[in-house]
């Protein structure tokens, strides 16, 4: 199977208008919150630690507005959290982004995943994936994630190129809900990002899932060293199965958004809070599946609620006070370990010498994951 593009395609999304004219340096980060409440002081922590490390790097950092979840999103909620980082000095070096605004450069993802047989159509429900593993004997763990017992999953890789499985998500156009009997042979033009319909996510549209196809073995077994957490591994197989890329509703499922967005972006490091790090098996096989470079990790130790559990918007957490920036960066920079400010100092001077202390707590990452676009091997099609 002839290897696709994606990583060509997508580092020509990443290059095009956004420069602010500053050199760019090796160094890539980023913020990416979800717009489903304001940033509080649990989320500044992830903000703060990514900005001073991206700073401390003499790197770029980028906020990025991971809205996939329609439904959860906050009505203005965007636009309130930019307002919040911006208050508090941290402004991103080239304009944010939104992925609602991406969906044909996970379209072109997924298609490549399809044509080569990496993923497939999921119609099962919840409740037919909990009786599948009850029959089988595997363990159900209620607030765990559902190892995928693989009902749909074809006996081999079964390249897909049908437009009713693959994509056809504007409004109208979608299938009758049987994606596999639909086969009609026609041509998806894998690698292109041209389709303008499939920005557009209808609630009528697929009414089924796409999951990777996760083979047990080599392939699925992840090890990578976190900078904060060290040595980690997980068996995706095992831990988590064919998980999901495109949800039955048409919405893009966080991973698959996530691994196109950071490649597109030619984000190097990912510095983010510690709930996010059973993630990260799944976003480099993904990676690894799109042929896309893996960033550098550090997952940074959760601020929690006095419950004890991670401070959410869930539990009650309080949008950051903005009448006093400086205060809600102190609160953040102990949780990162950093010092006190000094008295009476500037936000610019409480940034920078933040910045400098940032250097002990976190030695620098000297071995910089290559940009996407010449750490991947070169496409024959390209
Ligand atoms: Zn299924």
């Amino acid at each position: 199977m002839a290897e696709f593009g994606l990583a060509s395609e997508l580092s020509r999304s990443s290059s095009g208008g956004t420069g602010t004219g500053r050199p760019r340096g090796p160094y890539v980060g980023r913020f990416a919150p979800s717009p489903t409440g304001l940033l509080h002081a649990g989320s500044l922590v992830a903000a703060l630690g990514s900005w001073l490390d991206a700073r401390a790097h003499a790197g770029r950092w980028l906020v990025r507005i991971e809205d996939v979840d329609t439904p959860r999103c906050q009505p203005g909620a965007d636009l309130e959290i930019l307002r919040q980082l911006a208050v508090c000095g941290l402004v991103p070096d080239e304009p944010p982004s939104w992925q609602s605004q991406r969906g044909a450069i996970y379209a072109a993802a997924l298609d490549d995943l399809l044509a080569r047989g990496l993923a497939y159509a999921c119609t099962c429900t919840r409740s037919q994936i909990a009786a599948a593993l009850a029959a089988s004997g595997r363990p159900y763990r209620p607030h765990g994630e559902l190892v995928y017992p693989g009902t749909c999953r074809p006996a081999t890789p079964t390249p897909i190129t049908t437009p009713a499985v693959h994509l056809s998500t504007a409004p109208g156009v979608t299938g009758d809900g049987h994606p596999m009997s639909g086969a009609v042979g026609s041509t998806v033009a894998v690698g292109t990002v041209t389709d303008a319909s499939t920005q557009v996510v209808a609630p009528s549209a697929p009414r089924h899932a796409v999951r990777l196809r996760v083979e047990p073995g080599a392939v699925s077994h992840i090890g990578w060293t976190d900078r904060r957490l060290g040595p980690q591994q997980q068996d995706v197989s095992a831990d988590v199965g064919d998980f999901v890329l495109r949800r039955a509703d048409g919405l893009w499922a966080y991973q698959l958004a996530v691994v196109v967005d950071d490649a597109a972006q030619g984000v190097t490091h990912i510095v983010r809070g510690a709930d996010l790090a059973d993630n990260t098996a799944r976003q480099i096989l993904l990676q690894r599946q799109l042929g896309l470079a893996t960033p550098s990790y550090l997952h940074l130790a959760l601020v929690l609620a006095a419950d004890g559990h991670k401070l959410s918007k869930q539990n009650g957490a309080t949008p950051l006070d903005l009448a006093d920036p400086l205060a809600a960066l102190q609160a953040a920079a102990r949780a990162l370990g950093l010092p006190n400010a000094a008295p009476g100092a500037s936000l610019t001077d409480v940034l920078a010498g933040w910045t400098a202390a940032w250097t002990t707590c976190w030695p620098m990452v000297t071995k910089m994951p290559g940009p996407v676009a010449t750490s991947t091997p070169a496409s024959p099609d390209t």
